[in-house]
C-alpha cells in the first residue's frame, strides 16, 4: 500500500490520463483543483512529441483543463536543455505537427545537413521511407540520434498505432549506434519536473497509463508509480510486466478520495 503522507507533489502523464482523444475524463479536472487545494504540487510529464509546448497547454484549454504551459515537460524540453549543454546546435528533426517551434525559439538550428544530432519524435505519417534514409545518412556521418521517446505505441481512438521507439530500434539496427533516451522513463526528464517543483523523488509520484514508462520508470529513480486503468492500458500487459504498481486507479478521478 502506497504511503500518501510522504507525498508533496505528483507528476501526471497527460494523454490517457486526462483524456483520450478528444474526450476528457470524467472527475479529473476536480481531481487537479482539489490537489490545488490541499497545496500539493503537480506538473504534467508528457512523452507527447507531436506538439510545441505551447500548443500542448493550448489542446489541454480546449479540453476544458487549465494548465499553463510552464506547468507541462515534454521531450523536446529535455532535447533542448541536452544540446545546449552539448556546445553543439545543430539539429535534423524526425518529428511532425509544429513541435521545430520549441526548438527554434531555444536558438537551435534545425537543418536537414551537417547536424550533431538526429532527434526522433513520433512522427506518425513523417516517418517517410526518404526522411528515414535521409536519418540514416546522417548517423552514419557522425549525428547522434536523441530519442525524444522510445514508446512501443500509444493509443489512438481507432486502436493502438506505433509510437517513436520502433523507429529508433530501426535506425539503430542499421547504424549500429544507441540512441540517447530523452523523454519518459529518463531519470534526467523526471528530474527536470521535480526541480521546478523543489520536491526529492521520494516526495513524490507519478500518475501513468503506460505501466513501463510511468510506473517503471518512476519507481526506478525513487518515486511511487500509480497505474490508472485508463488510456493504453491493458490488463495482460500490466500482469505480464512484473511490474508492482504502488497503487492502482480506475482514473485519475478516483485519487481525489485518496488525498
Ligand atoms: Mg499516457
Amino acid at each position: 500500500m502506497m504511503l500518501l503522507s510522504a507525498i508533496r507533489a505528483f507528476l501526471i502523464d497527460l494523454d490517457g490520463v486526462l483524456y483520450k482523444g478528444n474526450n476528457p475524463y470524467p472527475g479529473v479536472k476536480e481531481c487537479l483543483q482539489k490537489m490545488e487545494e490541499l497545496g500539493y504540487g503537480y506538473r504534467f510529464v508528457s512523452n507527447s512529441t507531436r506538439r510545441a509546448r505551447d500548443s500542448v497547454a493550448e489542446r489541454l484549454q480546449g479540453l476544458g483543463y487549465d494548465i499553463a504551459a510552464r506547468q507541462i515537460y515534454t521531450p523536446p524540453l529535455a532535447a533542448i536543455e541536452h544540446i545546449k549543454k552539448s556546445g553543439k546546435e545543430r539539429c535534423f528533426l524526425l518529428t511532425t505537427g509544429d513541435v521545430h517551434r520549441d526548438f527554434e525559439q531555444a536558438g537551435i538550428c534545425v537543418s536537414d545537413k551537417d547536424v550533431d544530432y538526429v532527434v526522433m519524435g513520433d512522427a506518425g505519417d513523417g516517418f517517410t521511407f526518404d526522411r528515414l534514409n535521409q536519418a540514416l545518412r546522417l548517423i552514419l556521418d557522425g549525428a547522434q540520434i536523441l530519442a525524444l521517446e522510445m514508446d512501443r505505441y500509444w493509443s489512438e481512438p481507432q486502436g493502438l498505432v506505433l509510437s517513436t521507439g520502433p523507429f529508433v530500434a530501426a535506425l539503430e539496427y542499421a547504424t549500429g549506434k544507441k540512441a540517447l533516451l530523452m523523454g519518459k522513463p529518463s531519470s534526467d526528464f523526471f528530474q527536470l519536473a521535480l526541480r521546478d517543483l523543489r520536491v526529492l523523488p521520494e516526495e513524490a509520484a507519478m500518475i501513468g497509463d503506460d505501466i513501463l514508462t510511468d510506473v517503471h520508470g518512476a519507481q526506478e529513480m525513487g518515486m511511487q508509480g500509480i497505474l490508472v486503468k485508463t488510456g493504453k492500458y491493458r490488463e495482460d500487459i500490466a500482469n505480464s510486466s512484473g511490474v508492482k504498481p504502488d497503487m492502482v486507479l480506475q482514473s485519475m478521478a478516483d485519487l481525489a478520495r485518496c488525498l
